[in-house]
């Protein structure tokens, strides 16, 4: 809007309105038959506010009721033509839109009853004339300061949304009214509904802001002269209620239900947490974290709405303090201890690795496993020091092994949530395996797919990061109930870590969906690992499934570094590691390995990188074309596992083998890869000639290994 000049001349009302230079203006309506004073008033005053000005009590009355809002403050002459300043007043007090603002009025000298009439009579102030401009614009600056003081206070002691009192007055309020009514017995109640987000997500903010309204005016109304209510945040709202009995009290504990105002909300849960009898020696806000302890005890769980604070709630509030009080002198003095539970290689039956596991040992209260602690330091943030403390204490284990000449497992370790919130955790963590010269391979991550619920791209990219410096990563809990699988194709990973239910529990429908996330991990090129596999019988489904690795109680405990280390010498002892990371058992082409790789390619590079990916784990033969491929396979029946094929070649090209390969009962039983270009349809091609996999160029050692690995399985 367009602002126009003061009006200090007399004429007219000004239209001063708005920012005049980036902050709001105030306004002050000068009112004043003569125009002489008007002016006056104006020429003091101009620099600092926007003026209105009128010519009497009725002008006057009517700018304020279309404008009072705009209005800070008026300055009043008591004698006017056609309605003087004594009836303008009162007519100002009497209306309760407008009393609020302050009026100064301006009286002659001589005129003392004037002053202690306009004071009486709801005047702000007084100022006399002939005017002191200093005086004058002290005052009126000194008076928009209070009224605006007074009008924050206000606002501090109600909530804008709901109305109700605000949190730190409702506090206030809270040990008043025990002190004014000691005889009472007071609750302290507190609501929260549950997934509130979701509110907000599906039906946008204002819907959510309307239910909130609404809840608040129950509670008021519920609660009426019984007590007082709070919203403390968000969608919490506290209330302290006269203990009493009877059944008002029942309706405090309602639910919201779907005919409310029409707005559809069929699943909206209400939960109580109830802090009886307050005792007085406490502070509010103790109250209320009284009753959101007792509320926090049932969040989530189905079918319980109300829950009563019990004294023994405290205790475990009292050791979380403790907890919190020691972190930091723990982390210091080395009370965190790195556990290590193996990992196993089900089809050899050989240790594959192992995952670094926390432990506390507690001054205090002694041996303590991550359940115990683990959630307060994610609340904390102290999480991210410690996961930081026990990848260094497992690179330095790694690098102390290797020195000491023994064999190396990859080990895993597990990260959080708020360990990528720090900005740098790539250098980080690169840099921690740089100092200790530890094979960035032989460090996994164990990332929970739960880590991915908020900024998931952010997150995507952090971890893709980690992969491509060499990382692997293990998607840890798989299943366990966040996942949405249309995301799952964008999470880097090359691991999938089974959530334990999917073993343990007889999980309805268990057969299917096991055998479904195996073969899609096989589909993707992932390895599968499971955790907690307790039995044999748990290990042979697994194994018929497909499954690659296990972890569990099965095969052993989580366990301190020096057992670990003696089962990795008995292991080593009984040629049971997994061979690609154990010193000198790589197997030398044409030695004693017992499986055989034909690569068959006309282009000699191709051949030669392949090659270079298998050899220490497979015999690798190569031939040139599906010719020569036909005549090896004729001369050495039986020698060759698995065939590389290449498609486009001269002589005989991949597709006439495979068409060969048809009608041929011996050939048919070696399985193929098709190594070829990536194209939009090469790999749907490849399945349709009948190849078992297809693997794009350019090849990656991971998966080269486990393609040939994963086809080999399926064979045997
Ligand atoms: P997780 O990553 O799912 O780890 C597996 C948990 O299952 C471990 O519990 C392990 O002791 C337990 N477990 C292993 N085998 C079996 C079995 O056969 N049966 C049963 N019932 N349980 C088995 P733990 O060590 O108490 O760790 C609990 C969770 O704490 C871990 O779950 C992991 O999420 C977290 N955690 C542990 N250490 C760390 C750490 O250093 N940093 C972070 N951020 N989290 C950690
Ligand atoms: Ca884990
Ligand atoms: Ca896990």
């Amino acid at each position: 809007m367009l602002k126009e000049e003061n009006d200090c001349d007399g004429t007219g009302i000004v239209n001063q309105y708005y920012e005049k230079t980036g902050y709001l203006t105030r306004t002050v309506l000068i009112v004043d038959d003569e125009e002489f004073s008007r002016n006056i008033l104006c020429h003091i005053l101009k620099d600092s506010y926007d003026i209105l000005t009128a010519k009497d009590g009725r002008e006057a009355l009517d700018i304020m009721t279309e404008r009072g809002k705009e209005i800070s403050l008026v300055l009043l002459d008591l004698m006017m033509p056609v309605m003087d300043g004594y009836d303008f007043l009162k007519a100002v007090t009497a209306n309760p839109q407008l009393s609020s603002i302050p009026v100064i009025v301006t009286t002659a000298r001589d005129r003392e009853e004037d002053e202690i009439w306009s004071l009486e009579n709801g005047a702000a102030d007084f100022v006399s004339k002939p005017y002191h401009p200093k005086v004058v614009k002290r005052r009126v600056d000194r008076m928009i300061r209070l009224r605006e003081t007074a009008a924050m206070l206000n606002a501090a002691e109600h909530d804008r949304l709901t109305g109700l009192f605000s949190r730190e007055f409702f506090y206030m309020e809270t040990e008043r009214l025990l002190e004014r009514r000691p005889e009472t017995s007071f609750d302290m109640v507190v609501a929260d509904v549950e997934n509130f987000k979701v509110i907000n997500e599906r039906l946008g903010v204002k819907t959510g802001d309307e239910v909130l309204r609404h809840m608040a005016e129950r509670y008021r109304e519920v609660v009426g002269d019984r007590g007082i209510c709070t919203r403390l945040h968000a969608d919490v709202f506290a209330m302290l209620v006269e203990h009493g009995d009877g059944s008002w009290k029942q309706q405090l504990f309602w639910q919201w239900n779907d005919r409310v105002d029409g707005i559809p909300l069929q699943n909206m849960v209400i939960k109580y947490g109830i802090y009886e009898n307050v005792s007085r020696t406490i502070p509010a806000f103790g109250m209320c974290d009284r009753a959101v302890l007792a509320l926090n005890r049932i969040k989530n769980l189905y079918g319980r709405y109300v829950s009563v604070y019990n004294s023994s709630f405290s205790d475990d509030l009292f050791r979380e303090q403790q907890i919190l009080d020691s972190m930091e002198q723990a982390l210091a003095e080395h009370q965190f201890q790195v556990y290590y539970q193996p990992k196993y290689d089900i089809n050899r039956e050989c240790i594959s690795g192992a995952e670094a596991l926390v432990r506390w040992v507690h001054p205090r209260f002694g041996f303590m496993t991550p359940n115990q602690f683990l959630a307060l330091f994610e609340r904390n943030g102290f999480i991210t020091k410690l996961d930081y403390y026990v990848c260094e204490e497992v690179c330095r284990t790694l690098q102390r092994w290797r020195q000491e000449g023994r064999d190396l497992v990859p080990v895993s370790v597990n990260f959080s949530r708020a360990d990528f919130a720090v900005t740098d955790l790539v250098e980080r963590i690169t840099e921690l395996t740089d100092t200790y010269g530890i094979d960035r391979g032989l460090l996994h991550l164990e990332i929970t797919e739960s880590v991915y619920t908020d900024k998931p791209h952010q997150i995507i990219d952090t971890v893709k990061k980690l992969q491509e410096h060499g990382f692997r990563i293990e998607l840890d809990d798989f299943g366990s109930g966040y996942s949405s699988l249309n995301m799952f194709s964008d999470l880097p990973m090359d691991i999938l870590k089974l959530d334990m239910k999917f073993v343990q529990k007889n999980y309805s429908n268990s057969k299917n969906i096991l055998g479904y996330i195996i073969s899609l991990s096989e589909w993707m090129n992932l390895e599968t690992i499971a955790e907690g596999v307790e039995t044999r019988e748990q290990v042979e489904r697994l194994k018929s499934f497909g499954c690659d690795y296990a972890q569990g109680y099965y095969y052993a405990r989580p366990m301190p570094e020096e057992d670990f280390e003696r089962f990795l010498k008995e292991a080593q002892r009984k040629s049971c590691l997994l061979e690609k990371h154990a010193a000198g058992s790589t197997v030398p082409g044409g030695g004693e390995c017992t499986d055989t790789v034909l690569i068959v390619d006309d282009n000699t590079m191709n051949r030669e990188i392949l090659r270079s990916m298998l050899e220490d784990i497979y015999c690798v033969r190569d031939v040139s074309n599906g010719e020569e491929a036909c005549a090896y396979l004729r001369e050495h029946p039986g020698e060759i596992s698995v065939i590389l094929l290449d498609m486009v070649m001269p002589v005989m090209d991949g597709f006439q083998f495979m068409k060969r390969r048809e009608n041929d009962s011996e050939l048919s039983r070696i399985p193929v890869i098709i190594t070829s270009e990536p194209g939009k349809d090469s790999e749907l091609v490849a399945l349709r000639i009948g190849a078992d996999r297809f693997m794009g160029k350019p090849y990656r050692t991971e998966l080269v290994r486990l393609s040939v690995k994963s086809v080999l399985r399926k064979k045997n």
